[in-house]
């Protein structure tokens, strides 16, 4: 049975990260220094360079991808929750190259943007708190 609840918008912040800016970083500091801890990000632009990171489910592990060229962010979506009692952003991205070929995946630390438009939207309603999650190694979402 699906773990949820409803949520409730409060607000919609609307703004670009800054050019040679860490887009992970950017956006954690972001719901930081705004007190967001419940929420959505969506975003769309052109990073330098990337790492994206794929997680193998037998290993337990990420598995990074580092990507040295430029390239567009075709779809960037994402959740905002609190980790450590720190607002965290769980986001994945699709880049497309200047071929119109994809790459996607879990979003890393060591994205660099060139430009990039973001919407983050806040949530009014329960916290969701990561927890470590025994049946995948993964930290998600305890009750
Ligand atoms: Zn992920």
């Amino acid at each position: 049975m699906a773990d949820y609840q409803q949520v409730q918008s409060v607000r919609r912040l609307m703004g670009r990260i800054s050019f040679r800016g860490d887009l992970l970083n950017e956006l954690t500091e972001l719901c930081a220094s705004e007190g967001i801890t419940l929420g959505r990000v969506e975003a769309i632009g052109a990073v330098s360079r990337a790492q994206i990171g794929f997680y193998n489910q037998q290993t337990r592990k990420y598995q990074n991808l580092v990507l040295e060229k430029e390239m567009e962010i075709t779809s960037f979506s994402g959740n905002i929750s609190l980790k450590d009692g720190k607002p965290f952003v769980h986001a994945h991205i699709l880049l497309s190259d200047d071929t119109g070929a994809t790459v996607g995946g879990h979003l890393m630390e060591g994205t660099q943007v060139f430009a990039c438009e973001f919407i983050v939207e806040e949530f009014s309603g329960r916290t969701f708190e990561r927890g470590f999650d025994e049946d995948t190694g993964l930290s998600l979402w305890i009750k």
